[in-house]
């Protein structure tokens, strides 16, 4: 079994801390790291308790709580090379893992995979987390759905997925043009209709539970991503539960088997 809770989740801000087997890990540290204790502890939890830290990309919505987190133990991270120098700055006294896109490694019970997405950072990452043959797939701040990730995200008991923008509301949102491109172009982020476009390539009768994250709150709406996905997944007649991470409450425990 893994379970996972969302601590936050926004274009303001990410954390989410994972369980499998006994073992406990956070994917970013985006918000504060009083409010990554707060939501460990609301989970029966402490940052003691964890195992490591997986990061997706530098960007401070992922990155932000880590160097007071880090500041007086020496916390396990798992990144890519090159984001590693930009938090080695953050937290000079963590041991650090590089993660290879394809190449799983093993974190108590959790194996990992990461994979690559497409996004305007160095190297940025996805994963797959899998304890016991459940598998839970995490796909955040990518522009398009690269080649490659349905494969690695076939047949995943769980998902994670970015629900980014609403196409409309981001046209109308009287943004600098480079800024509505940038959001919306192959390094930026995944909108409600790419994200059920998603959904159509791997959905499964098998797909336990879907959580819509990094949902901006200027250019959608929880609302809007929801009934967009909603409708996806009555379409395809899928029994999935559809869920929602919020920006300032945490998300309760999701299970998956
Ligand atoms: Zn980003
Ligand atoms: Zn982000």
């Amino acid at each position: 079994m893994i379970r996972f809770s969302v601590l936050a989740s926004s274009s303001r801000g990410n954390a989410t801390v994972i369980s499998g087997g006994g073992t406990h890990v956070l994917v970013d540290t985006g918000i504060s790291a009083l409010r990554i204790r707060k939501g460990l502890a609301e989970c029966e939890l402490s940052d003691a308790q964890l195992s490591g830290v997986f990061f997706t990309h530098e960007h401070q919505d992922h990155v932000s709580g880590l160097g007071v987190l880090a500041k007086k133990r020496s916390l396990p991270l798992y990144c890519s090379r090159y984001l590693a120098k930009d938090l080695r700055g953050m937290a000079p006294n963590a041991t650090m893992t590089y993660l290879e896109p394809g190449q799983t490694v093993q974190v108590g019970a959790l194996k990992v995979t990461p994979f690559c997405v497409s996004h305007d950072a160095a190297d940025p990452l996805g994963y797959v987390f899998e304890c016991d043959g459940v598998r839970l797939g995490y796909v955040t701040d990518t522009g398009i759905i690269m080649r490659g990730m349905p494969e690695m995200l076939a047949g995943v008991q769980g998902l994670y997925l970015e629900s980014n923008y609403d196409l409309e509301m981001l046209e109308n949102s009287g943004r600098p043009y480079e800024l509505i491109n940038r959001i919306s172009g192959r390094w930026g982020h995944l909108s409600n209709n790419q994200a059920c476009e998603f959904i159509r390539i791997i959905g499964h009768a098998g797909l336990q539970h879907l959580v819509l994250a990094h949902i901006s709150p200027e250019c959608n709406t929880p609302a809007k991503a929801q009934a967009c996905m909603r409708a996806t997944l009555d379409e395809l007649q899928l029994p999935t539960q559809l869920h929602c991470a919020a920006m300032a409450t945490r998300l309760p425990w999701i299970e998956l088997h």
